[in-house]
């Protein structure tokens, strides 16, 4: 039995199922009302930190640095006097501990899920996890059930990101989830620790035995039960985490820049060992974020600064801030929207509300820009109007520093993610040097499909024929102009997109750090004028599927390559 999902995590496993069994919380007759449920509790809260300590530790010996952020982040969730405060309160008025703790927390992850932004709706997630975590530390039970016998495909409805990283990966070769999408924490963790995953596959749990023979393909979102010999002769196995540091380039000589996303100094330095070209996307609101006020001028030239130093000569590009009134930055707060997604965010929130931030970033930015190879891009961008008045600040910061006008000008670049934008490339190219297709929210836009809801990850399918065109478009107008053109949505990881955006001229991909070694060397097998042609061909297809079979016909599957 074929099930699809989504791809989580690139690498493919073949291995028996094991049911995640979650151990029950169960009544353990452990005194929870008052004082003594009280003392209880803040016993759990310890025990949960030292547990989460433990797990970051690992994941941190395992090179996976940022990653082992997310559970840090959730012990610092423990700290909230919120947490303790209101349990305590709700105790003290006759509740006992393990019902006070979830509703203590039930508000703050339901104001989180409201968000439209897939980065809080994830720590939604992790707050429910670790809420978790307290109530069953409070009965004494674990979180983990006792691991498989031999290794082994995790089958589970669901996986908190604390369970993905306590996973014995001696044991564990691979997850699928009936839940999550590809944007979940669970799944940037698998990503990070190269396991194959794909999630929010839908009758999973109920389709899989104990120990049935599972094939699971991260590369292209499959789980097959049972699989036929042909099928698992030529498993690759899970992404390999090695370094890459040489040029890619085609069979035929075509360049293609392989860089990095990243978020902060930490994975600056991952993107670095791992041999990237440059960092094609460094997310700047995440130096905002769990912040009581807004780093200013000089605190952000001192963070840039490491992410710079760490990647050498290599270019960074800087994307101003992408939060909006959708996002509860407690630094930034904003008027609730009926349409968050739609509503002021990204360059749109600093152009009408808060010009001081984007000139505080960008003066930032001139500053790093003067001695280092720094881009400055802006996300969210509709018109040419906006990115005229962007134009109109980074003039006023370039006065404010006294800097010559015209002396060593910092690249200049906007994310390619609404419609009208790839729709308007030929006179946005006009404005700026360089296009990066955010491919993420392009998507979303183009089919009017949520990016975190699984129901639709079908419908808002990035191999449809409908955003290779959008694609086609945006990269022909950039060359007529003489402007380049990088992808740094999740479509550049993505082994069945490469050849495509190889083929529509995309001159640079920005990828996870684990998977630049596996992106080069799929890019070396290639040959452009191939791709071009079958690119060409795909885009007269009716959809995703049609596309995956033309890639499979011409051996530019992901499992047909000998990678
Ligand atoms: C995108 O939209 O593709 C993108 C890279 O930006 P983000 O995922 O941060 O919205
Ligand atoms: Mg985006």
């Amino acid at each position: 039995m074929r099930l699809r999902g989504i791809a989580a995590a690139p690498g493919q496993a073949y291995a028996p199922a094991w049911r995640w069994g979650e151990p029950r919380i169960h009544d353990s007759g452990v005194d929870l009302s008052g004082e003594a449920g009280i003392n209880r509790l803040q016993v759990a809260i310890k025990e949960v930190k030292a547990a989460l300590a433990q797990k970051a530790a690992r994941l941190e010996a395992d090179g996976a640095v940022p990653e082992a952020g997310i559970l840090e982040a959730q012990a610092l969730m423990l700290e909230d006097p919120a947490l303790l405060d209101g349990a305590s309160s709700v105790i003290r008025k006759g509740g006992l501990a393990d019902a006070a703790v979830a509703q203590t927390m039930a508000p703050f992850a339901e104001l989180l899920r409201a968000s439209s932004d897939p980065v809080f709706q994830a720590r939604a997630a992790d707050l429910e996890d670790v809420v978790e975590q307290v109530r069953r530390a409070l009965h004494g039970v674990s979180d983990m059930p006792p691991p498989p016998e031999q290794p082994s495909i995790v089958v589970a409805r669901d996986l908190a990101p604390s369970q993905t990283a306590g996973l014995d990966r001696a044991l564990v070769v691979g997850f699928a989830t009936e839940q999550g999408t590809a944007t979940a924490h669970t799944a940037i963790l698998a990503r990070a620790l190269g396991l194959p995953a794909v999630v929010g596959v839908g009758g999973l749990v109920d389709a899989v035995k104990n120990g049935e023979p599972v094939l699971l393909d991260g590369d292209r979102g499959i789980v097959v039960i049972d699989p036929p010999a042909q099928d698992v002769a030529h498993i690759a196995g899970p992404a390999p985490l090695t370094a890459d540091a040489e040029p890619a380039s085609t069979r035929d000589g075509r360049r293609v820049e392989v860089g990095c996303n990243a978020a902060n100094p930490d994975d600056a330095r991952r993107a670095a060992a791992a041999g990237a070209d440059g960092i094609g996307l460094l997310r700047s609101e995440f130096l905002f974020l769990g912040r009581e006020r807004l780093p200013d001028e000089n605190e952000q030239v001192a963070i840039l600064e490491q992410v710079v130093a760490a990647m050498g000569d290599r270019p960074v590009i800087l994307r101003t801030l992408d939060v909006g009134a959708d996002k509860p930055l407690p630094a930034l707060p904003q008027p609730a929207e009926a349409n968050p997604a739609l509503g002021v965010r990204g360059l749109r929130l600093q152009l009408l509300r808060r010009p001081d931030l984007l000139l505080d970033q960008m003066r930032a930015a001139l500053r790093v820009a003067s001695t280092h190879p720094l881009r400055l891009m802006f996300p969210m961008v509709s018109t040419v109007d906006e990115v005229r008045q962007a134009k109109q600040l980074i003039a006023q910061a370039t006065r404010d520093l006294h800097l010559p006008s015209g002396a060593a000008p910092m690249p200049l670049g906007i994310m390619v993610e609404v419609p009208a934008a790839a729709i308007g490339a030929d006179q946005l190219a006009q404005e700026v040097d360089f296009f990066s297709l955010g491919t993420n929210d392009l998507t979303q836009y183009l089919f009017a499909a949520d990016r975190t809801n699984p129901e639709l990850a079908v419908l808002a399918d990035s191999l449809h024929p409908a955003l290779l065109r959008m694609i086609d478009q945006v990269v022909s107008a950039a060359h007529r102009h003489g402007r380049w053109v990088g992808v740094c949505g999740e479509m550049a990881s993505d082994l069945w997109a490469v050849p495509l955006l190889v083929g529509l001229g995309v001159d640079e991909l920005s990828v996870h750090p684990p998977l630049v070694a596996r992106i080069k060397a799929a890019v070396r097998q290639l040959d452009g004028r191939v791709c071009a042609a079958v690119a060409q061909a795909a885009l007269t297809l009716e959809n995703g599927q049609a596309v995956r079979r033309l890639l499979e016909e011409h051996a530019l599957a992901p499992a047909a390559r000998p990678d």
